[in-house]
């Protein structure tokens, strides 16, 4: 067989896309989008509407964020992932974008790629709640025994419920406190004025500047966030 002819007939062009608004009437008009870019139709025609398929959906276009901006998260809390402790590598929505959440400073906080990707569009109460109560039976469970965790064996739905709450409370006092740190005024200020003001770029980007600045952000940080700001802006 001609190895052409096995291509021919991909599952997908099967299929006919329906009119629902459902992920592959989007995947649809969003190639058509493209195809449009392809033949250079006209750029303006192709970004609104990219812009009005993109509009609602979970990848919508996102704000970019200063490296300042970034270095203000990705280094609360000693730089570390809220959720897990390891080294952060991404800001993570705490409410997610595709919930509701706000694209803005006071809705992030350092988490590693694992961590993130693993709450995906959950909020945290839904995420951690529902981590600690996956996998409690295994085989032959019932509502009253049959469960097991790391403290509490054969132990009832009840049981384990009151356990992950409890775990969950203590994330959420995590998060909290990590945005409280975010938010401070003279920590944000120092940022501010100490790293760099641009977008990032393919040579110089957030996680770069964060292993350049290291010991500058040690310094700050140790300091207690010295007022950096211009004479002139000073009271
Ligand atoms: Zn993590």
């Amino acid at each position: 067989m001609a190895r052409w002819s096995v291509t021919a007939t991909s599952p997908s062009s099967s299929k006919t896309p329906h009119a629902d608004g459902g992920p592959f009437y989007r995947r649809y008009l969003l190639d058509q989008a493209v195809s449009l870019r392809a033949r250079a139709v006209s750029h303006a025609r192709y970004r609104r509407l990219r812009d009005h398929l993109m509009r609602g959906s979970v990848d919508r276009k996102r704000r970019r964020w200063r490296i300042f901006e970034s270095l203000t998260v990705l280094t609360a809390n000693d730089g570390c992932c809220v959720y897990c402790g390891r080294t952060s590598q991404t800001m993570d929505h705490v409410i997610p974008l595709a919930r509701g959440g706000a694209d803005e400073l006071s809705n992030l906080v350092p988490a590693c790629h694992a961590c993130n990707n693993s709450k995906n569009d959950k909020t945290p109460v839904e995420w951690w709640t529902g981590r600690w109560l996956k996998g409690s039976w295994r085989g032959k469970g019932t509502p009253r025994e049959g469960g097991w965790s790391l403290d509490i064996k054969d132990a009832g739905l009840r049981e384990l419920y009151l356990q992950a709450h409890e775990q969950t409370l203590a994330i959420l006092g995590c998060i909290d406190e990590v945005l409280a740190e975010i938010e401070g005024e003279e920590r944000a200020s120092w940022f501010l004025w100490n790293m760099p003001f641009e977008y990032p770029s393919s040579f110089w980007t957030a996680d770069m500047c964060r292993h350049w600045y290291a010991s500058r952000i040690e310094k700050g940080k140790a300091d207690g966030w010295p007022d950096s700001r211009p004479d002139h802006l000073r009271k």
